[in-house]
């Protein structure tokens, strides 16, 4: 591994000393799934890059979509052919060749009510869907089931009105790890990344851009970064940017809020994930480990862009679209977790020369050498950010559809030696195969760590799969600068366990302040930050007590 891809947190003020000292070719403000793509795009077609983020990698809407990287087959539905055959060979492309070690096949349950009208129609959609992935391709077909074989995939399903099935595939991953693997991958390239410093101001000369003023928010310091070319990847905080740009905007983005539950996975009984047709849009039943991600919903919001709340509205939405085909209903104590995230819409603020719209995503160039990219979707962030470094750059073309990302190469090698892993490090097949399926072929790196420190190899939290040594990985490799970039992005207990990573909070403090230098009072002050921000997510879920009581 190329040394400059270990995103080091105890490194940091070399980072920003790169930043004050050198000069880029390229600056990305934001440091979502569009932003690290853009850097990584721009990085590898051979620019000085850096990326500044305002608060941690994924922080924003990239850690909590459906983590779906799929066609949309809903899309067919509006007769938009070109985003659903461009997402489905973006897929297939992460799946079989740039990240398979973190975007994986799913397969999903389409239940039919209505049959003879039903069938023919999903059908037919779906051998759409199908035909447009090409014959070369790396998940199955999909299938007709009868009620009956539906019920045996899904014995949650109500048998009621049930009429068949369809069977099809996409792919999941985990969009914050994917996000920064994709950073990491940039910085393997040379890329400067920097997290908590965001931009405070674009500076410009009569030529054009000359970089940007930004703030390291963990000391206050301000610092001009030199770059000859700036993109914004700010996804729903776009118009702020171009304020502080003082530039008028090309186009606006509205904020939709979407919602999402976790449940234990022994709440719906389905070796498949499933896909229902709701008034307003879908609602999926997402396999993840041993729980299920419920969701969308879709509702304007103008609320906290950092923090969405998720009110008690959206639960309840969620549970009776559930409910409308479960046999056993969900209830409210069945939820264990719940999230929001922000879909940054676009739409044109009048029909300026220099925006170019297209149905998914818009790339704006309103003064020469500044660009800005919103909308799209996760699946689709590599052509956004070739799309926006081509606005800006002139010259090598991107050659991101030929790089995987660090982790994938190697990947089948490892496999076939977790055996020989398990035993060279102690520890259990099970814990490499989880590492693999997280790290890919840098899976070592994380088991290094466990022989330096064996306490490290010891599970982090009862019944889940992560090690210590993860929380240390975090700090060392990924830059997680604070406990919540560990415990909500990094490894991702905030959403799967019940009081949100509360009673490991204590752990994984001492081992990030042990790296880190953090004093006794720094601990106390990150742990009772975590526990607040639980508590309040936690009231939400009208279980404040248990959560006070994991806590307490
Ligand atoms: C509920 C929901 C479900 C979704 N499900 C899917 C799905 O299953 N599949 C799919 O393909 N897509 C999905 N999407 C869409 C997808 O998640 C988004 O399109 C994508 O994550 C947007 O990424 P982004 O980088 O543009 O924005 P963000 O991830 O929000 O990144 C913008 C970043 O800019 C930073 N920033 C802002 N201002 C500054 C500043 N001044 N200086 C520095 N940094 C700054 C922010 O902190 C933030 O991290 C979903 C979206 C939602 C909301």
């Amino acid at each position: 591994m190329p040394t400059n891809a270990v995103l080091d947190a105890r490194s940091r003020g070399t980072t920003l000393e790169r930043l004050a000292t050198q000069r880029f070719d390229l600056l990305v403000i934001g440091g979502g799934i569009t932003g690290a793509g853009a850097a990584l795009d721009a990085a590898s077609r051979g620019l000085r890059v850096a990326l500044v983020e305002a608060r941690d990698l994924a922080s924003g809407t990239s850690s909590r979509s459906s983590k779906l990287i799929h066609g949309g087959l809903r899309y067919l539905e509006q007769f938009d052919f070109k985003l659903v055959y461009e997402a489905l060979r973006e897929r297939d492309l992460l799946v079989s060749k740039l990240a398979p070690h973190l975007v994986k096949p799913v397969s999903f349950l389409y239940p039919l009510y209505k049959k003879v009208v039903e069938r023919p129609y999903v059908g037919a959609g779906l051998v759409l869907y199908d035909a447009m992935e090409g014959t070369k391709r790396p998940v199955p077909f999909h299938r007709h089931l009868t009620a009956k074989s539906a019920l045996k995939v899904a014995p949650a399903l109500s048998p009621d009105r049930l009429a068949g099935a369809m069977r099809y595939y996409d792919a999941q991953v985990d969009d914050a790890r994917y996000t920064l693997t994709v950073a990491r991958t940039a910085a393997a390239h040379g890329a400067v990344i920097a997290t908590r410093v965001s931009a405070v101001s674009v500076s410009r000369s009569d030529s054009g851009v000359t970089g940007a003023r930004v703030r390291d928010s963990e000391t206050g310091r301000e610092i001009s970064v030199s770059a000859s070319r700036v993109v914004v990847c700010a996804g729903v905080w776009t118009d702020q940017v171009y304020e502080l740009a003082g530039v008028p905007a090309g186009y606006q983005v509205r904020m939709s809020k979407g919602v999402h539950i976790v449940v234990p996975r022994e709440a719906i009984r389905a070796d498949s994930g499933m896909i229902l047709k709701t008034e307003k849009s879908v609602l999926f039943f997402i396999p993840w480990g041993d729980r299920w991600i419920v969701g969308t919903t879709d509702t304007d919001w103008s609320g906290d862009r950092a923090e969405p709340a998720p009110d008690d509205a959206d639960i309840d939405y969620i549970l009776a679209c559930a409910n409308r085909v479960l046999a056993r209903r969900l209830a409210r104590s069945d939820v264990i977790a719940v999230y929001a995230g922000l879909r940054p819409l676009v739409a044109a603020a009048s029909e300026k020369p220099t925006t170019k719209l297209s149905r998914e995503h818009v790339v704006d160039v309103p003064v020469p050498g500044l660009a800005s990219i919103a909308g799209g979707k996760f699946t689709t962030y590599r052509l956004m950010a070739r799309d926006v470094v081509d606005a800006v750059v002139d010259g090598p073309e991107s050659v991101t559809d030929r790089m995987p990302l660090l982790g994938a190469d190697g990947l089948a090698a490892v496999k076939a030696a977790a055996g020989r892993l398990a035993e060279d490090y102690g520890v259990s097949r099970a814990t490499v195969e989880h590492l693999i399926g997280r790290y890919g072929s840098l899976a070592a790196d994380v088991l290094d760590l466990v022989r330096d420190d064996p306490s490290l190899g010891r599970a982090l939290a009862d019944g889940r799969p992560y090690l210590r040594a993860e929380v240390a990985y975090a700090v060392t490799h990924e830059c997680a600068l604070h406990v919540d970039d560990v415990l909500l992005r990094r490894i991702r207990l905030f959403m799967e366990s019940a009081d949100s990573g509360a009673d490991v909070v204590a752990d994984v403090a001492a081992i990030m302040g042990k790296l880190l230098g953090w004093s006794r009072r720094n601990r106390a002050a990150e742990i009772a930050r975590y526990l607040d921000f639980v508590a309040a997510e936690h009231a939400v879920l009208g279980n404040g007590s248990r959560a006070a009581a994991a806590t307490g």
